[in-house]
């Protein structure tokens, strides 16, 4: 296999631009490109032609604006290159107006009240700063999602505008420093966990269909308590599985780089190489629509779901984040020289004053029925956004609150902003804390509560916003400064003073950690409606109108989207889990017991003894006149749902998910003592030990 060969081979990059394009035209695009200028309109025409033809030549006969509406997955509608000409033939085009401009007819997506029926069109524009690709014979076009009067309904937008804004805050900053930069891109690399479960246990098992997760099933007699799973050898069935959705992805340009098991039986992990913000996330969604289809062409599902499983580890994805200038620096590595410490502390300031002023964005940006079962769940990080930068930067940061000379062990060197040398940062796992929701791992930060199945725009949409918000607040100080150093140093000191509140470095998953955030006043949403409200609180929208990101009515629009989707998961979890025990789990054990009965008779007829059968006779029939209760009361539950979006979301927190774990509980209990030939769906064990 030729991997440089194949790589990007799918895709409209900038190589296939090189050569296809006119000389002019490709410097006018790349000129968007890099540095997110407007697009030139009559470039576009010849654009779009020179994609038509490679498109074409690569056997592609439709085109479609692919884009990422408020469902949180990509949508797509395809139309063929087929046009029919003057002389009546037919002929493939494609103008550079189907290129910029698509008007999909997408009134079925949710607006939350932004757009009336009677204008229910929105219009998909080109984003050319992500390039083109072809899938299942289609030229995919990255687009942005509006209504006809402008207003964003898809996670695209967003993230592109809060690009812009912590790029010009950061040049900004950097031109503190003597520095001048066009851009400053915001990197990510986002590690996507997933499990991987043999299809036919999927197809018999309507939970999983439907709601992604299970929602009743006992815990099997092996867990992840072993711990051989981790970095385990990979079983020749997923292994194949993973060389297969490596070649996919490196068609279309996506750096898929390590893969290996996680903790959970059956769990495992992508990491592709980072790229900026708007390629990451668009390959990110990418990666998610791909590994599920290559799991089905392998005999697999492919649970994208944050919590699967109850009792064994759920499904995040880390998103690490850093700057970086388009001469390729990092602004989050602490570099070598005096000169770049003081720019790196600054840069490290406003990151921490970011996550602090704005942890409440943080925490909303993960908050989904799903993800509510890992964050504070002992195994994912708590739902308390908190910092770890480590013991030497936080012995640094210690140092300068309290305005005392650094003393580094290892080096003895003296820490004064912006004189002296800093202290080298161990790059290597051995200092990480895997409890801390946002830790910072050398030249970046690793923020951990994304769940695996989120589109992670909206993540970095809040990182973005409030770090490009903190570099503002400091570029309007110490632009105006007599003496930059003595301001430079005053401003870090009195920040990080402010701030510290929000560094941590303990363990996140103790009880201990949660009444310590308390006195520090940190804000603990456990479930997604406590965190979702605080959306549009005053601060909030006053951040976003700032930096022209969102305006009032977006943000309204996106919470009443949020709760909306939250009480409706909720809902179809309710739902789902009452057929199946109505109609699959609680027949199978009144079967069960009805045999024991039956056999009881017999037994004793013939003057046998039935001890045993006649116990667990009574013992199933007691569970299951029990288990009819429950989900009697789980139906009036559900069925006395409130109408209006918010009620229903806390009315789903509440009520109905309690009601759905009492279910639960005798369902679990009924599995471990009904005979495995009655049992209906496929167990645990039979899921995550296939073979
Ligand atoms: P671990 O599992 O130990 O967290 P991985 O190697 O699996 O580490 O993942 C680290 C991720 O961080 C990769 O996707 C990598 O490309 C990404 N990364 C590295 N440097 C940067 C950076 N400067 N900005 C954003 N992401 C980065
Ligand atoms: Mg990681």
């Amino acid at each position: 296999m030729n991997v440089p060969e194949m790589f990007g081979s799918m895709v409209f990059n900038d190589q296939v631009m090189r050569e296809m394009l006119p000389k002019k035209v490709y410097q006018s695009l790349n000129h968007t490109m890099i540095e997110g200028r407007a697009l030139d309109e009559d470039v576009a025409d010849i654009v779009a032609a020179a994609m038509k033809e490679w498109a074409v030549s690569k056997g592609a006969t439709h085109f479609t604006h692919w884009f990422q509406p408020m469902t949180g997955i990509t949508a797509e509608k395809h139309d063929s290159f087929l046009t029919v000409d003057k002389a009546g033939c037919v002929i493939m085009d494609f103008s550079g107006k189907e290129l910029t401009k698509g008007e999909p007819d997408a009134s079925s997506f949710p607006s939350g009240g932004l757009r009336a029926t009677f204008e229910a069109r929105g219009y998909t524009a080109w984003d050319p700063t992500s390039y083109a690709f072809i899938k299942d014979d289609t030229l995919c076009i990255p687009t942005a999602f509006c209504s006809y009067t402008g207003q964003i309904l898809d996670k695209k937008t967003p993230l592109l505008r809060s690009m812009d804004a912590v790029s010009n805050e950061a040049v900004r900053a950097l031109a503190l420093f003597g520095k001048h930069v066009k851009r400053v891109n915001a990197t990510i690399g986002a590690e996507q966990e997933y499990f991987l479960i043999d299809k036919s246990d999927y197809a018999k098992r309507l939970d999983l269909k439907l709601t992604g997760r299970t929602l009743v099933g006992a815990a099997a007699a092996k867990g992840q308590e072993m711990e051989d799973h981790y970095f385990g050898s990979i079983r020749p069935r997923v292994k194949a599985f993973m060389a297969d959705l490596d070649e996919e992805l490196w068609k279309l340009g996506i750096t898929a780089k390590t893969e290996h098991n996680e903790v959970a039986p059956c769990q495992h992990e992508m990491a592709p190489i980072f790229d900026n913000a708007n390629k990451a996330t668009d390959a990110n969604q990418l990666t998610m629509e791909i590994m599920k289809k290559v799991a089905e062409r392998h005999g697999f599902a492919c649970l994208l779901h944050e919590k699967p499983f109850a009792g064994i580890n759920g499904s995040g994805k880390h998103n690490n984040w850093a700057l970086s200038t388009d001469t390729g620096e990092n602004l989050l590595d602490p570099g070598k020289t005096p000169e770049d410490n003081a720019q790196f502390l600054l840069f490290l300031t406003a990151v921490i004053k970011a996550v602090d002023e704005y942890q409440d964005l943080l925490r909303i940006s993960v908050a989904n029925a799903g993800n509510d079962h890992r964050l504070g769940a002992n195994e994912a990080p708590p739902a308390i956004v908190s910092m770890f930068v480590g013991d030497k930067l936080n012995a640094i940061i210690e140092s300068i609150v309290e305005g005392k000379p650094f003393k580094d062990k290892s080096s003895s060197s003296h820490l004064d902003i912006g004189t002296s040398v800093l202290p080298k940062l161990a790059l290597d796992n051995s200092d990480r804390n895997r409890t801390s929701p946002f830790a910072f791992t050398g030249n970046k930060f690793e923020f951990r509560m994304p769940g695996s199945s989120f589109n992670i725009a909206c993540t970095n949409v809040m990182l973005n916003t409030a770090v490009a918000d903190a570099l503002k607040d400091f570029c309007d100080e110490l632009e105006r400064a007599a003496d930059f150093n003595a301001a430079l140093n005053a401003l870090i000191r009195r920040e990080l003073e402010q701030h510290r509140r929000i560094l941590f470095n303990g363990n996140g998953y103790s009880k201990e950690w949660e009444q310590e955030a308390e006195r520090r006043g940190l804000s603990n949403y456990k479930r997604t409606p406590d965190a979702l409200v605080h959306y549009c609180d005053e601060k909030n929208v006053a951040l976003f109108g700032r930096h022209k990101v969102y305006t009032r009515e977006e943000m309204e629009s996106r919470l009443e989207i949020s709760l909306d989707e939250y009480q409706k998961a909720i809902h179809i979890e309710a739902v789902t889990m009452s057929e199946m025990l109505r109609r699959q789990i609680l027949p199978a054990c009144l079967r069960f017991s009805a045999a024991l009965a039956s056999a009881v008779q017999c037994k004793e007829g013939i003057g046998v003894s039935a001890v045993a059968d006649r116990a667990l006779c009574a013992k199933v029939s007691a569970l299951c006149d029990e288990l009819l209760r429950k989900i009697d009361a789980l139906d009036s539950c559900v069925a006395q749902s409130p109408a209006e979006t918010e009620q229903a979301a806390f009315y789903a927190a509440d009520t109905i998910i309690p009601a759905m774990e009492d279910a639960r509980r005798l369902s679990d209990s009924l599995e471990t003592c009904t005979d495995k030939s009655f049992w209906p769906v496929p167990t645990y064990s039979d899921i995550l030990f296939y073979t």
